[in-house]
């Protein structure tokens, strides 16, 4: 792609400094400004950018102060990357962000990451769609400050017993098993909780839906985690189709069992 003077969204990946795109990567060598969400990001991401490159943490500022710092290096005929965490299309605070810019004409991309939810199945070694057992993903997070509406409850995505990705959350995990039990899961249904996944601190732990919060306080994990349960995490019932010798595909004539 070639790289112009303007804002470029980045997902920086969940961790790993090599986990973000070749996109992202070059975007950050080029940038003149950096704004990285310092609370997620990892620092190692820095090391991509030029010496001359000014370097923000959005962790300290204001949503005014990041299109403040924007709007000044567009001015300059700047190239600057928003660095978020995982892919910014999820928990990123970015449409605000594309809203003010545009409300000044300042023109803006989005170089997709790795989000930390795939991270988490890489480090579990887990498929969260698994044939015969779940079909779904479910990404959601507990009402927090930021209130999430009624009719998206963990207890009415629970009854679906679709596979679950729990962001957001690690701070209120007694709540969220209380939660998952009234939404119509049973206390020991396996469940994980993984911590700075692709990180070089990160942990992985196996526990069940009832024990989730005190298997985070004895690890001392309160934040930086995410929570999945489901059925996935108890392994395959049947395999897929897809692979079967008999199964014919657009590219694969089936054969019939011998
Ligand atoms: N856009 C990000 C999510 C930002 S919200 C993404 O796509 O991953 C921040 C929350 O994401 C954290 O509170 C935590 O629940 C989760 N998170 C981010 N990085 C993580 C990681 N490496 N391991 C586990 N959870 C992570």
């Amino acid at each position: 792609m070639s790289i112009k003077e303007m804002v470029y969204f980045v997902g920086a990946g969940p961790g790993a400094e090599d986990l973000i795109t070749v996109r992202g990567m070059e975007l950050l060598k080029k940038a003149d400004v950096i704004i990285y969400a310092g609370s997620l990001v990892n620092p190692k991401l820095l090391e991509y950018a030029d010496k001359t490159c000014i370097i923000h943490n959005s962790a300290y500022m204001t949503l005014e102060e990041v299109i403040g710092v924007t709007a000044e290096a567009e001015k300059e005929g700047k190239t600057t990357v928003r660095l978020h965490t995982g892919d910014p299309c999820l928990y990123g605070a970015i449409r605000e962000q594309m809203e003010e810019l545009s409300k000044k004409k300042i023109p803006y991309e989005v170089c997709p990451g790795v989000s930390s939810f795939c991270g988490a199945a890489a480090s579990l070694q887990a498929e969260y769609t698994l044939p015969g057992v779940s079909q779904s993903v479910v990404i959601t997070r507990m009402a927090g400050r930021t209130p999430v509406p009624q009719r998206e409850s963990i207890v009415s995505f629970a009854a679906h017993k679709a596979t679950m990705v729990i962001f957001l959350s690690t701070g209120m995990l007694g709540q969220l098993s209380r939660e998952l039990i009234q939404g119509g899961y049973e206390k020991d249904q396996s469940a994980a909780i993984v911590y700075k996944a692709t990180w070089p601190e990160e942990r992985i732990l196996r526990c069940t839906v009832g024990t989730l919060e005190e298997t985070a306080k004895r690890e001392g994990i309160y934040k930086t985690a995410l929570i999945i349960v489901g059925d996935i995490l108890n392994g395959l019932k049947e395999y897929s189709r897809l692979y079967a010798p008999e199964f014919t595909t657009e590219y694969r004539k089936g054969r019939s069992p011998s």
